[in-house]
């Protein structure tokens, strides 16, 4: 029988430096290969090992001491057979499984769900990311997430656009008014860009949303 085999392009402990977790120590497992090519992205990943379930473990298993695992990209749900094998292990051993994703295959999400605990959506806000719009995509993607633990965030550049916050935050309220909504500066606050972030918060909290603005931390302190 085909041993089933993940494409993997790195396994390394570091602390999680995006979001409501920010500062958290975990293991992460970033899977290679992506769906969308997002304006802003800053995973450049060239190369990969295919690796078994049991050779991951033996990776993960090198590290001692952190929160949780943090299964990342690319964008890790496209490889969602050997996702399924491994997230369900790893449940079984008692981890903390945290997901990174785009938010854009909400089937495949389906099919790990019951293993995982915390949920990073990013919400591709077409006018930052230079992608099409995925707004359907997000819906489904949310109303199978918010079983577990989610936030959703948005990369904030000076070509984002009010009409596509509005978007997010209708969807956001649809699904649950509770939701933590992260809006991540693209680069180190200018004032434009301060100035744009202040206003779409202000927008967030007159809608009660439950807004929260996060620069990135490791790009902050220059770590992995
Ligand atoms: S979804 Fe993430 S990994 Fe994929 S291109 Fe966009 S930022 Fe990069």
């Amino acid at each position: 029988m085909e041993i089933l085999k993940g494409k993997i392009a790195e396994v390394f402990k570091s602390i999680q430096g995006e979001g409501i977790y920010q500062g958290v120590s975990q293991v992460f497992v970033r899977f290679f290969g992506c769906n969308l090519k997002c304006k802003f992205c800053d995973t450049k990943l060239d190369k990969y090992l295919f690796l078994g379930l049991e050779e991951l473990l033996d990776k993960i298993n090198t590290y001692r001491d952190y929160h949780s695992i943090s299964i990342t990209g690319g964008e890790p749900l496209l490889e969602i057979n050997f996702l399924k094998v491994l997230t369900k292990k790893l449940k079984e051993e008692g981890r903390i499984i945290y997901l990174e994703t785009n938010g854009i295959l909400p089937r495949s999400l389906s099919e790990i769900i019951d293993y995982i605990d915390i949920v990073s959506m990013d919400f591709k806000l077409p006018s930052s990311s230079g992608e099409k719009e995925f707004w359907f995509q997000h819906r489904e993607f949310l109303k199978v997430a918010v079983r577990k633990d989610v936030f959703v965030k948005a990369v904030i550049s000076e070509k984002t656009l009010v009409e596509d916050i509005r978007i997010a935050m209708a969807i956001i309220k649809e699904t649950d008014a509770n939701l933590p909504f992260v809006l991540q500066p693209q680069n180190p606050l200018e004032d434009i860009l301060q100035e744009r972030i202040e206003y779409f918060e202000k927008l967030c909290l007159e809608d009660n949303i439950n807004v929260k603005v996060i620069p990135q931390l490791h790009k902050k302190l220059s770590i992995k």
